[in-house]
Formats: C-alpha cells, structure tokens, sequence
C-alpha cells in the first residue's frame, strides 16, 4: 500500500466576502503547497455558506453571490479543481444531520468557552443575544470536518479551538457508543510555519484581517486600492519625524513584510539593502521613512497579486462553468459523506432498516 497516500485533506472558508492576504498566508498557501507535493487520497475545500448565515440570516444575498466569488479566489489563486473537490455546505444535507447527532454531547458553556467564539461574539455585538446557531458553528463545523474521514485542516489559528472540539466530540462519541470499527478520525491542525502567517493582522492593527472587520487586502483589490490600503496601514505612530527611532513591534507594514517578502525582492526593489533583517535595523535606528518601506511592500504584493488578478477576469467569463464544477463536486461530496453518516448511525443502533425481519 501507498502509505503516503493517506491522508484526507479538508478546509473551508465562509462566503461573507471575497478572499484576503490573511487567507493567501493562513491557508491557501499551505492548500497549493498540498496540491503540489499530491501526497493525499482526498482533498476538499468546502465553501461554507450555512455557517456564513450563522450571523448573516438577514444578509441571504452576500452570502449568496459571495460564493461564486470565493471560487473565483479559489481558482485565481491556482487551486485545481482536477485535484481537489470544492463543494457547497449546504448542498452536502448530511452534514446537517450529523451535526443534530453531535449536538447532544456539546454544553452551551463548552461553546461559550471557546476564545474564538468568545472573540466574534464581541466582534458581532452578539453578547446580549447570540443566535443558536452561531453558538453551535463549532459542532457544525465538527461534522464537515468528520463526514469526509479527515485527517488534515490546513487553517489558521482561530481555527484550534474548533479542531479541539472536533476532537473532543470523537472522543464523547466512541466514550458513548463504543463502536465495534472506527467511525470517525482524529483530524489534526495543519498551521503555517511562519508565525505571523498564522493569524494575519489588519490594516488597522487591532484584530485579525477578516472579511466582517473590513481591515482586509483582498485579492481581487484594483492596482489602486492595494496601493491606497498600504498607504494607510498601521504603523508607529510614535515614528512622526524621518530621523526618530522606530518600532518594528506592532507596527502592520513590517508584519506584512514578515509574511511576504524574500530577499530577492530587495534585489528588485531595494538594493540598498541585503535582507528584511537590515531594513528593520535602519528603522529602529531611525533615519528610514514609513512611505519608503509602504512603497516597498507594495511593490512585493502588486508582484504577489498580479496573477491572481489576471486570471480573475477570465475565470469571471466563466461563471457558469464554475457552478457546474461547484454543483457536481457537492453531489459526490454528498454521496462521501453519506457513507459516514450510516456508519455513525450503525454505531449509534439507529439503522432503522435492521429492524426489518
Ligand atoms: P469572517 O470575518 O466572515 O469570519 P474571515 O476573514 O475570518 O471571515 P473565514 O472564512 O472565517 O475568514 O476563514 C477561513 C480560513 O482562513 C480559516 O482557516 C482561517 O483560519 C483563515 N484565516 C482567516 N483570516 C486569517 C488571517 N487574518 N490570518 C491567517 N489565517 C486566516
Ligand atoms: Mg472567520
């Protein structure tokens, strides 16, 4: 047996807006790097529109026409849909009955003590009144993640927290229904290497860059508006005169140049100097002007983005073919994970058919 060819691979994103550099770094990259090395039996992307509605039910229409556009990023950003199976959420109805199953062994505090929950709570203003469920997103997102035998979650990590539950739902599971044969796998995290990479900040530099703060890049950005964005990005605002020392800690631009930038691009763009390491001393030094730095970052994200860009506007030609790609790629996800449901139900003693003389 093939035993580098075992692992399945599942991730998603929520249609509540087009995709932005947090996701290129958090996730994406990590998705292409799969996608390359083809060292998988499965993998999936699945666009998450029941969980974008968790704390968009009145917003039906963005959450609607955004997951054509997330294909579109999917696709421009050269993910393949030869190799991998990207889905729609809610055209996959076992995972909805998974998740009921699931339900029974999650508390509402377990949900509650969540940091990332917590986090989006306060971020949405839900603190008085939180919809079921977005508190149960995590249960949800439990079952995508167990319907498809996943073994790897290429994610950020906001995204611990849920794998945490996913893996202790397995365990209430198999502790409950003690099945005869494994149900369920344990899924792990797959986390980029990059630190910074793992949770993105945005232009603004308060909170994670995320399409409901609106603080992204996004990759469908114009040439102008990523200039514009960089121009107005975080930085140190005790750094007012060129000559003052400057701070590298919390400050967005050097962030960015932390996720983005290799040292051929100062080659290209800034021979003065070696590598990051050099420019960030000058910096702390003082002497080194903010919009000298911003307009280097932009070069490097214009470089980054200009493909992307390019193959947008074809892929936007061909919006039909994509649904039909989406369509059929969620029926055979369907018909996945409908296999696993049975299995689970099997081990809960819920087949009902087996009553039958
Ligand atoms: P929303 O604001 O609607 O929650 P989002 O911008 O947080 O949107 P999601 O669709 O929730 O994006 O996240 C999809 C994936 O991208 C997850 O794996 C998540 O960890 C990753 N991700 C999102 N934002 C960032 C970021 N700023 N840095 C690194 N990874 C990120
Ligand atoms: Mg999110």
């Amino acid at each position: 047996m093939d035993n580098t060819k075992k692992d399945i691979i599942l991730t998603g994103d929520r249609p509540t807006g087009n995709l932005h550099l947090g996701h290129y770094v958090g996730s994406i990259m990590n998705r292409l790097k799969f996608q390359s090395q083809g060292e998988y039996d499965k993998f999936y992307i699945m666009i998450a529109d029941t969980q974008a509605l968790t704390d968009n039910a009145e917003r039906v229409d963005k959450v609607k026409n955004s997951i054509i556009q997330v294909a579109i990023d999917y696709l421009s950003a050269g993910i393949d849909p030869k190799k991998v199976t990207i889905f729609i959420q809610s055209m996959v109805p076992e995972l909805f009955e998974m998740t009921s199953y699931f339900m029974n062994f999650v508390t509402v505090s377990r949900l509650q003590r969540n940091p990332t929950i917590k986090d989006e709570i306060k971020q949405r203003g839900f603190e008085k009144s939180i919809p079921i469920g977005f508190l149960n997103y995590p249960v949800s997102q439990a079952a995508d993640i167990l319907a498809f035998g996943t073994t790897i979650v290429p994610v950020g990590d906001d995204q611990l927290p849920m794998i945490e539950q996913t893996r202790e739902i397995v365990a209430s599971f198999n502790n409950i229904y003690k099945p005869s044969k494994q149900v369920f796998t344990l899924p792990k995290a797959y986390l980029p290497e990059t630190e910074i990479c793992r949770r993105l900040p945005g232009l603004d530099g308060k909170v994670k860059m995320s399409k409901s703060a609106g603080n992204a890049i996004y990759l469908k950005d114009d040439e102008k508006t990523v200039k514009e964005k960089i121009m107005s990005a975080y930085t140190d605002p005790n750094h007012i005169r060129v000559n003052d020392p400057g701070q590298i800690e919390g400050n967005i631009v050097f962030a960015y140049l932390d996720a983005f930038c290799k040292d051929e691009y100062f080659n290209k763009y800034l021979p003065d100097y070696k590598n990051l390491e050099e420019l960030k001393q000058h910096y702390r030094k003082g002497g080194l002007g903010d919009i000298k730095v911003k307009l280097f970052l932009n070069n490097i994200i214009q470089d980054i983005l200009r493909p992307i860009r390019e193959k947008r506007e074809y892929l936007s030609n061909h919006i039909n073919d994509i649904y039909e790609m989406l369509f059929e790629n969620s029926k055979n996800a369907s018909i996945k994970a409908r296999e696993v449901l049975n299995n689970m139900k099997e081990a809960m003693g819920i087949n009902y058919y087996n009553l039958l003389k």
